[in-house]
């Protein structure tokens, strides 16, 4: 299995797991850009956001978290990159949940 973030899900990688069910996994992200920086999953590998079928489940724990994490409030951004352009790293779609700092806009 060559993912990263496949074999993070299998647990052959380690990671800060901050949420796990099923078919969804969370976990810090190893350089976080904001006081909470979170990346959420499909276990399942999927390339592309428009062939996920667990974009409702993964909501539903982004909530969660906000909520947990104090940031629900204050607010917080959710990003998805998805390519060249986007500088999309990790071919294995991911969510990140920020929050916890001021977000500027246009991120970079
Ligand atoms: P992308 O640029 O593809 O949207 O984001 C990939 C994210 O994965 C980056 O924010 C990067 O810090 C994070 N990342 C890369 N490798 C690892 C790793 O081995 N473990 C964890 N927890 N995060 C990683
Ligand atoms: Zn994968």
């Amino acid at each position: 299995m060559s993912c990263l973030f496949c074999r993070i899900a299998a647990k052959e990688i380690p990671a800060a797991i901050v949420y796990e069910d099923e078919k969804v996994l969370a976990f810090n992200d190893i350089a976080p850009q904001a006081p909470v920086h979170i990346l959420l999953i499909p276990k399942q590998h999927v390339d592309s956001i428009v062939d996920c079928k667990e974009v409702n489940s993964i909501f539903a724990v982004i909530k969660q978290i906000a909520k947990e994490k104090g940031i629900e409030a204050t607010g917080y951004r959710i990003v998805v990159n998805h390519g060249r352009d986007a500088g999309q790293a990790v071919p294995h779609l991911h969510f990140h949940l920020l929050g916890g700092r001021q977000l500027n806009w246009p991120p970079g």
